[in-house]
């Protein structure tokens, strides 16, 4: 207590601070509960998945699939991110076998070859192509609806023709994605940071 102050000053401090202390214990349990989601909504792919929480002594690293579209993981009460971490590997895998074949059958419809496909883990971007048609696409587009994300690969995918946003590039896109200026304005709707917590690319480096 400062110097001159009664208890008084105490409940007058308190009760004047008591919805920012309510709101920041808020923020810390919100926090954590982002941390470990109980459904986790893949829209692109349409599926929603349950995901149980058991505590286990030691923590082990094992995901395990329980029946359609369930998981089921350890909890370790030390470390708040234990689960986040195994749902991220989980998360990454799912990434991988549904981007990579997807894209790759919209080249081959487009008849368009590409070197290698990488999936990340990006904040600030949904995809890229490089010179030497390699094409990045970001985990995330897990999160955005189908329609979005296929808007996204035949973005990178034409890329493979023409690597700059040059007139010639929104000829070809149009020609494949008639509606394709009205998706662009759509996805920029969808915020990258709206990404939940617990997939979040800043997790990993804890
Ligand atoms: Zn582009």
């Amino acid at each position: 207590m400062p110097k001159g102050k009664d208890s008084s000053w105490v409940i007058d401090t308190v009760t004047s601070n008591i919805s920012w202390i309510k709101s920041s214990r808020n923020y810390v349990r919100d926090g954590r509960s982002q941390l470990k989601p109980v459904t986790i909504n893949l829209k692109a792919l349409d599926e929603n998945w349950s995901v149980q929480y058991r505590e286990h002594k030691p923590a082990t690293n094992k995901l395990t699939l329980s029946g359609d579209h369930s998981l089921s993981i350890t909890t370790d009460s030390k470390d708040p991110f234990h689960s986040a971490r195994q749902l991220q590997q989980w998360f990454h895998q799912r990434a991988k076998l549904s981007l990579l074949p997807w894209i790759s059958s919209l080249a081959e419809e487009r008849n368009l070859q590409f070197n290698r496909i990488y999936i990340k883990n990006q904040v600030s971007r949904w995809g890229s192509c490089s010179i030497k048609r390699n094409i990045n696409l970001n985990r995330n587009l897990l999160f955005i609806p189908h329609h979005l994300v296929e808007y996204v690969l035949h973005h990178e995918l034409t890329h493979l023709e023409h690597l700059d946003h040059s007139g010639r590039f929104w000829t070809a896109f149009t020609h494949v994605l008639p509606n394709c200026g009205e998706l662009r304005r759509e996805l920029r709707e969808v915020e990258l940071t709206d990404t939940p917590l617990w997939a979040s690319p800043r997790l990993e480096k804890l």
